[in-house]
């Protein structure tokens, strides 16, 4: 292959019908090149041809040398599907975009230099082919096919990219044959679930019938060559009466004085063999195969023609339709009937004016066709109105059909089409996640993923899916969920997978600390474990509305309740034994009494959003209200509460998943006994102040106790006093009290 040259060597403009200076022209490429200049020419009279003539040159350079499958020029095949795009009356930019679609795909030329010599949108539409040509589907359900054709219309900014891609499958199709006879399968395939489908909802009927006819010649060979031997035996026998009916439809509209073209012809064979197999009939079966068409001059007339023709021939009920009051929603219309004809021979007509056939016809590329003489009117504008057509004339008529759900991707974009490493489609709800991907997938691919790929680029899982990601998840066996995941996943199929595993396993988890915690309690309370039988314990499970001991196990492990509540139902007496040998019988040290106040006071604290969890304050840094607290899931004894920082907590915290959101529920009853101590000069009367600095500031003393301070060894004294505080601003004021008393050197909280 050549070098890439510089597009300055390129001549700008070149004289139509002069060869190039440097390399001669073969004959068959400048006749095709000279032939669609002339069909530009007369479409588009008094426009510039010269950059359609720069792209011959640069194409003719670029791809030289390079050969098709059948071994003709490279080069044939973009001049033909400009040729396509021609016969459409496509604008210059389209037939600039056919010449030029395959450039950047198969030589060096790029994109940015396309955008300097050709401009922004012939640049763009080049882009958009070149994209589109590399997606690659291997559709073989109807699903998926839909969502192909949905994803092909959401990638494409500009519908003239769709126009020329069509152009290019066209002539692929039609060029078919030099290829092997599994990709022309796979190919043809392709063409009927993917481009055919598309050509029809852009009203392209042309293309379309073209596209489909060629699909099923190469899809199904034995069944398409039945279908043409039929036909061509019906056509034989029916060329006569073909040429009789049309003659008798000229007599009558002259009659009537309506000017009209008439067309009578066979039926195409993909339609005929689609109607085979829907009815399961035989071709002799098939009453219209006989197809006329009249074109006139005007809606008046269409109407007049129909009449003219039910006068003479007898109209086959249900048959009639009436496109033109009510257009199909890809803008197609028509009259439909099917008459008994010459011989009892039915027939079906369709009835239209020029202008509805140029639409039938050609779809959108029409469109060009009324913005003649209208150059510099904005493109762009000009198709998104034409969508915004479509999508009226579908809200009229009420009936929400596929062309509008296909199309409305390009006006309310609400899904993201994205493909896996093989080409399968997936589409998620717009800002998808790489897990909703995994998920989509199956399962075990989202429950294992622990990265993505997209595009060959690690992303993080948080990333927004984008139209056309290639997205590749990276899985590990055993890996399982985190908690995270939940406010990543936007799809609720990958939000529920995610909320099933975790429950599965925090309820595994509580199972196993349930059951331990409930043998460990056991033993504390000498009850013999080994003679506890099961039935008992099945029918205590029950009594707490279980049916199995494992929710009996994951009930205590959730702390739900306590050992001591189960154990007394199977051994009342030896559990309140052991709870009378160990009753203290001194008084209850400070310590004590913190904690048996404390034990009084959980109900002040609640795990947000859940009732019935049991929840107790930790012991090592007994949180009071007011203080910031977090509640930390222990194995068997619900929740602790710590207040935020807490040493422990911090250390605890590396298990996220234990971590729980709680809080101060609303009460101004509750207080909290609150250990203080208190470092004194041996001074007479500090403690009776003390005393009434803390009555003062409204707290109450529990305890107090004073004793030399050993250490000090001067007189001084430690004092530690129990104390209930409402919350922690009355703390805060009772230890600057204290403070303040002269002869207390310092204050301190104990827990
Ligand atoms: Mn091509």
């Amino acid at each position: 292959m050549s070098q890439p040259a510089k597009l300055s060597d390129v001549p700008q403009r070149l004289p139509s019908g002069e060869p190039p200076p440097s390399a001669p022209v073969e004959p068959i490429l400048d006749s095709l090149f000279q032939s669609l200049l002339a069909k530009f020419e007369k479409t588009h009279p008094g426009e510039d041809s010269a950059p359609i003539t720069a792209a011959f040159q640069l194409a003719l350079k670029m791809h030289a040398g390079q050969k098709r499958q059948s071994g003709e020029p490279y080069l044939i095949h973009p001049l033909e599907v400009a040729h396509i795009l021609a016969g459409m009356t496509t604008d210059r930019t389209c037939l600039i975009t056919g010449i030029l679609h395959d450039l950047v795909e198969d030589t060096g030329v790029t994109i940015d230099q396309l955008r300097k010599q050709f401009g922004d949108d012939v640049a763009a539409c080049v882009d958009g082919v070149t994209k589109l040509a590399k997606l690659k589907f291997y559709s073989r359900e109807e699903r998926q096919a839909e969502s192909v054709r949905k994803m092909l219309l959401a990638m494409v900014k500009d519908i003239r990219v769709v126009l020329v891609k069509l152009a290019d499958r066209l002539h692929n199709m039609r060029t078919l044959a030099a290829l092997s006879a599994e990709r022309q399968e796979r190919i043809a395939q392709e063409t009927l679930e993917i481009y055919a489908p598309i050509a029809h909802r852009l009203g392209m009927g042309k293309v379309r019938a073209e596209l489909e006819d060629l699909g099923f010649q190469y899809t199904d060979p034995q069944a398409f060559r039945e279908i043409l031997d039929a036909m061509e035996s019906k056509r034989k026998a029916s060329q006569g009466l073909l040429d009789e009916i049309r003659a008798a439809v000229e007599v009558k509209l002259r009659r009537e004085g309506i000017p009209a073209r008439i067309e009578a012809r066979l039926k195409r064979p993909y339609s005929i063999w689609q109607k085979l197999k829907r009815q399961k009939i035989s071709i002799d079966q098939v009453y219209d195969l006989l197809a006329v068409r009249i074109i006139t001059d005007s809606v008046k007339n269409c109407y007049a023609a129909l009449g003219t023709l039910h006068g003479d021939w007898h109209p086959i009920p249900g048959r009639i339709k009436d496109f033109i009051a009510i257009p199909r929603p890809n803008l197609y219309q028509s009259l439909h009937t099917s008459v008994i004809g010459p011989g009892g021979q039915p027939f079906e007509v369709q009835i239209r004016t020029e202008e509805m056939h140029r639409i039938a016809e050609d779809g959108i590329a029409a469109h060009w066709k009324y913005k003649e003489g209208n150059k510099h009117a904005v493109q762009d504008e000009q198709q998104i109105a034409w969508l915004r057509q479509l999508v009226e004339w579908q809200r009229e008529m009420h009936d929400p059909g596929e062309f509008m759900s296909t199309l409305k991707v390009d006006l309310y974009p609400e899904e993201v089409y994205t493909f896996t490493p093989k080409g399968k489609v997936i589409v998620l709800p717009r800002e998808a996640t790489p897990i909703d991907f995994a998920y989509a997938i199956h399962t075990e691919v989202g429950n294992q993923c622990v990265g993505a790929k997209v595009n060959g680029r690690i992303v993080p899982l948080k990333y927004s899916l984008k139209n056309g990601d290639v997205i590749d998840i990276l899985t590990q066996q055993g890996h399982l969920p985190s908690k995270d995941w939940l406010a990543i996943a936007k799809t609720s199929k990958a939000r529920n997978k995610i909320k099933a595993v975790i429950n599965t396993t925090e309820r595994a988890k509580a199972v196993e600390i349930g059951e331990k915690y409930l043998e460990k309690e056991a033993r504390r309370f000498g009850v013999q474990w080994k003679k506890v039988n099961r039935e008992q314990l099945l029918a205590v499970a029950s009594e707490y509305g279980f049916p199995k001991m494992e929710d009996l196990h994951a009930a205590l492990g959730y702390g739900k309740f306590s050992a001591r509540q189960v154990l007394i139902k199977l051994a009342p007496e030896q559990v309140e034994a052991t709870e009378r040998a160990n009753a203290p019988v001194e008084t209850p040290s400070p310590a004590a009494l913190v904690e048996r106040a404390n034990a009084d006071k959980d109900l002040v604290i609640r795990v947000k959003g859940i009732d019935d969890v049991m929840v107790y304050r930790a012991k090592c840094c007994n949180p009071i209200r007011g203080e910031s607290i977090v509640g930390y899931i222990t194995r068997g004894k619900g929740v602790a509460v710590h207040s935020t920082n807490c040493t422990n907590v911090q250390n605890l915290m590396y298990e996220v998943e234990r971590k729980i959101t709680v809080e101060w529920v609303r009460s101004t009853e509750d207080t909290f006994a609150v250990r203080l101590t208190a470092y004194a000069d041996d001074r007479p009367g500090i403690l009776s102040h003390l005393t009434s600095v803390v009555f003062h500031e409204g707290s109450n003393i529990k305890a107090l106790e004073a004793q030399p301070d050993e250490q000090r060894g001067d007189g001084s004294a430690i004092i530690n006093v129990l104390l209930d505080v409402k919350d922690k601003k009355q703390l805060e004021r009772v230890v600057a009290a204290v403070r303040r008393i002269s002869g207390i050197r310092d204050v301190e909280r104990v827990n």
